[in-house]
């Protein structure tokens, strides 16, 4: 698959002090939506900030596609919006991404293609100061894209928008994507990087806790509920089975969690083995929000 985007081993300590990422590595691959997910200051802002030069690295490297083109050049296929939409309040929006296109040589045609796509078509006449929050946000994504980018970076791109509009964006994320617009995106939302990506880098405090597909971010091993009499020999005959990663007692019930798969009927086999007998045994899954909590809080 082609590569959009390389990073190896980057680091990023801001006044020898803060290590706002740590020794990240991951490849960005055409047609992909990718999220880094992490809550905040978790290191998404500088790492965006670092491949899109606005950002000095301390160490690692990255390159663009496939490194023959310097980042200058390369950042020319990217269409990135890290900062709060900005246009000029007393032009209209049209006005607004045609200066955008007079300033990168886009011819005029892109303006109306655009703001079709992001459904600002017929607000085209209006200035930029009566749009809302979530009108500002399309446009700024229109204008990001005015020049056919290869990908798409955005930075938060539902902060502070209410329900709708938040819909608004995640619908048009997912529209551009299956156009073929690559997309990576830093979110602290987990059910917006589930909703919308294919893809997720997870970090906590700048270190990389998980990447790969969203889907095996989720399908997680689960874990058991159980009781007995002796609830000390049961932790501890638990504990002793090589599928078990760890376990706590909560409200009278010990918790299992597993490292590996393990059906009921293996476990209730395993334990009668050891002449446990069980008075309560119930598999549980972890909901997105407590699978999100435990890799970010429990390392
Ligand atoms: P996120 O985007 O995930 O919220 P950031 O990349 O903004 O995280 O920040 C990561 C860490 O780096 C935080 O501890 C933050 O305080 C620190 N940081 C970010 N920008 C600067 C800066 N310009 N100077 C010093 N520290 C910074
Ligand atoms: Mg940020």
């Amino acid at each position: 698959m082609e590569k959009i985007l390389t990073i190896q081993n980057l680091n990023k300590v801001y006044n020898k002090r803060v290590h706002a990422v740590k020794n990240l590595s991951f490849e960005i691959h055409k047609g992909n939506v990718y999220g880094i997910l992490g809550p905040n200051g978790s290191g998404k802002s500088t790492t965006l900030g670092i491949v899109l030069n606005v950002v000095n690295k301390t160490s690692g490297h990255y390159k663009w596609f496939d490194g023959a083109i310097q980042t200058h050049d390369a950042l020319k296929k990217v269409g990135a919006i890290i900062e709060r939409p900005n246009f000029y309040p007393y032009m209209t929006a049209e006005e607004n991404l045609q200066l955008v296109c007079k300033i990168k040589n886009i011819p005029f045609a892109k303006v109306a293609e655009k703001l079709e796509l992001v459904g600002l078509l017929e607000r085209k006449k209006d200035k930029f100061r009566t749009y809302s929050l979530g009108m500002k946000q399309r446009l700024a994504i229109a204008s990001a894209l005015l020049n056919d980018p290869e990908i798409l970076i955005l930075d938060e791109p539902t902060n502070g928008l209410d329900p709708q509009g938040i819909r608004q964006i995640r619908d048009l994320i997912k529209i551009i994507a299956v156009q073929g617009t690559t997309i990576l995106l830093a979110s602290h939302l987990l059910d917006e990087v589930e909703k919308v990506c294919t893809h997720v880098v997870v970090l906590r405090k700048g270190e990389m806790l998980y990447q790969g597909s969203v889907d095996g971010m989720l399908s997680n091993e689960g874990f058991f509920e159980i009781q007995a009499n002796n609830m000390g020999q049961l932790q501890e005959v638990v504990q002793s089975h090589t599928a078990v990663e760890k376990t706590e007692i909560v409200d009278q019930k010990l918790l299992v969690y597993l490292k590996e798969p393990l059906p009921a009927e293996a476990l209730n086999q395993y334990l009668f083995h050891h002449q446990i007998v069980l008075s309560h045994l119930v598999k549980r899954k972890l909901s997105l929000e407590e699978q999100f909590l435990q890799l970010t809080n429990n390392h």
